[in-house]
C-alpha cells in the first residue's frame, strides 16, 4: 500500500516552463520579471494596490510589525491557537503577544474576548485565518477602528478565502501569505505582503532590502534584512498563482466529499462551515473527534499511521510552548487542539482515497 501523504504541491509544465526561462535569462536573484509580475498578478488577485514579495510567510509577519512601527514595549493581541511564526515575529520586533481565546464556531479569534486585554501597549490585532476558515473581519475590524489599532492579517493558510465578498489578506491594513511546500500555492519557501497603503508598502520594500532606498549606493538608513524572495522563487509562484482558480475548485470538492462522508459518524466534528458572508479554502480538512467517537484524536492518527494515511495533529496553543509559557487557560483552543486532526487535503487526492480514508476513520472507532 502507497501512503497517502498529508500535503503534496501540484506542480506541471508551467512551473517547469518559467524555471527554464528563469535560468536561460540568468536572473536567478532577487530581481527579475517573474518578481515583477508574481507580486501584481497576486496584488490583483487580492484587490489589493499594492504587494511584496518576501522570503517567507515568517518574515513577511514579521515586516509587516515593522512597518507599522511594533517595538519593545508594545503587546500585539493574537489566538492563542495558531502557528508559532505568529508570536514569534511579535518577539522578534521586540514586542509582547497578548494571547486570545478562539471561537468555537470558526476556531478564529473570539472578537467578545479581546476588548478586555487591550491596554494602553497594545498597537495591532493579528487576525489568523486558520486552516483556511476564514476570521469574523467586519468584528474585527471593529474593534481595531474603535481602539486606534492596526489590524494585520495572516492568510499564510487562506489564499483565496472571503469574508464579506473581499478575499482575505485585502481587508486590514496589511496581509501575510506563505508559499510553503505545502499551502495553497507554492514558492518552496516564499512568502508576500499585500497592503492598499503606499507608505507601509514602501517601508517593508526598504526593510527587506538591508534598508536600502536605493539601489547601489551602500546607504543604510534604518536596520533593515535580507528576506527577499527570488525570481527563481516566483518563476514557480506565477506559474501556481495561474492555476489558483482550479486548485481552489479541487479543493471545494474534497472539502465537500469528506463532509459528506463524515457528516453521520457520531463523535465527529466537522470543520466551520461557508455562510453567506465567508468562504473557507480547505487548506488542510481538519475536524475534531470529541469524547463520544470513543477514542481520542491521537488514537486515531496512529490507526491511520498503521494504513499508511498521513495525518498532522492541530497546533500547540501558544501559551504551552516553553517561550510564551503562561497560567492563563485558554479553554477552546486547548480543547481544539487536544481534539483536532488534519486529514491529507491536497490537489490530486482521488475521490477513491478519500472514501478510504473516510472509512478507516469509522475502523478506527473499532480498533
Ligand atoms: C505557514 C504559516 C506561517 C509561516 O509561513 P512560513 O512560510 O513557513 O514562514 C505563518 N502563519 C501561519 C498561520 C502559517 O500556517
Amino acid at each position: 500500500m502507497t501512503s497517502i501523504p498529508v500535503a503534496q504541491p501540484s506542480l506541471g509544465h508551467k512551473e517547469l516552463r518559467n524555471l527554464t526561462s528563469c535560468v536561460k535569462s540568468s536572473w536567478i536573484s532577487s530581481q527579475g520579471q517573474f518578481i515583477d509580475r508574481f507580486e501584481s498578478e497576486f496584488a490583483h488577485f487580492c484587490s489589493t494596490k499594492y504587494s511584496v514579495s518576501t522570503s517567507n510567510g515568517t518574515t513577511a509577519l514579521h515586516l509587516a510589525l515593522l512597518a507599522i512601527g511594533i517595538k519593545k514595549g508594545d503587546e500585539v493581541i493574537l489566538p492563542a491557537l495558531t502557528f508559532v511564526s505568529c508570536a514569534n515575529t511579535v518577539a522578534y520586533a521586540g514586542a509582547s503577544p497578548v494571547f486570545v481565546d478562539i471561537d468555537e464556531s470558526t476556531w478564529t479569534i473570539d472578537p467578545d474576548l479581546i476588548e478586555k486585554q487591550i491596554t494602553k501597549k497594545t498597537k495591532a490585532i493579528m487576525a489568523v485565518h486558520l486552516y483556511g476558515y476564514p476570521a469574523q473581519m467586519d468584528r474585527l475590524k471593529q474593534i481595531a477602528n474603535k481602539h486606534h489599532l492596526f489590524l494585520i492579517e495572516d492568510a499564510a493558510e487562506a489564499h483565496g478565502a472571503e469574508f464579506q465578498h473581499k478575499r482575505v489578506g485585502g481587508i486590514g491594513q496589511i496581509g501575510c501569505f506563505s508559499f510553503y511546500g505545502n499551502k495553497i500555492i507554492t514558492t518552496g519557501e516564499g512568502g508576500m505582503i499585500v497592503t492598499n497603503d503606499q507608505t507601509l508598502a514602501k517601508k517593508i520594500t526598504i526593510l527587506k532590502n538591508h534598508g536600502s532606498t536605493s539601489k547601489g549606493n551602500y546607504f543604510h538608513p534604518v536596520l533593515g534584512y535580507n528576506y527577499r524572495m527570488t525570481n527563481i522563487q516566483a518563476a514557480i509562484g506565477l506559474a501556481q498563482l495561474q492555476r489558483i482558480n482550479a486548485f481552489l475548485r479541487a479543493r471545494k470538492k474534497i472539502d465537500g466529499l469528506y463532509r459528506k462522508l463524515l457528516s453521520t459518524t457520531t463523535g465527529i466534528v466537522l470543520p466551520p462551515e461557508d455562510t453567506e458572508i465567508k468562504k473557507g479554502v480547505c487548506w488542510t480538512f481538519s475536524l475534531r473527534i470529541n469524547q463520544s467517537f470513543g477514542k481520542s484524536a491521537k488514537e486515531v492518527r496512529q490507526y491511520l499511521q498503521k494504513k499508511s494515511i498521513e495525518t498532522r495533529p492541530f497546533f500547540v496553543p501558544l501559551h504551552k510552548l516553553p517561550m510564551y509559557q503562561s497560567n492563563d487557560h485558554f479553554p477552546i483552543a486547548e480543547r481544539i487542539s487536544s481534539e483536532g486532526l488534519s486529514l491529507p487535503t491536497f490537489v490530486g487526492l482521488s475521490v477513491k482515497k478519500i472514501h478510504f480514508i473516510a472509512h478507516e476513520i469509522g475502523q478506527a472507532r473499532k480498533a
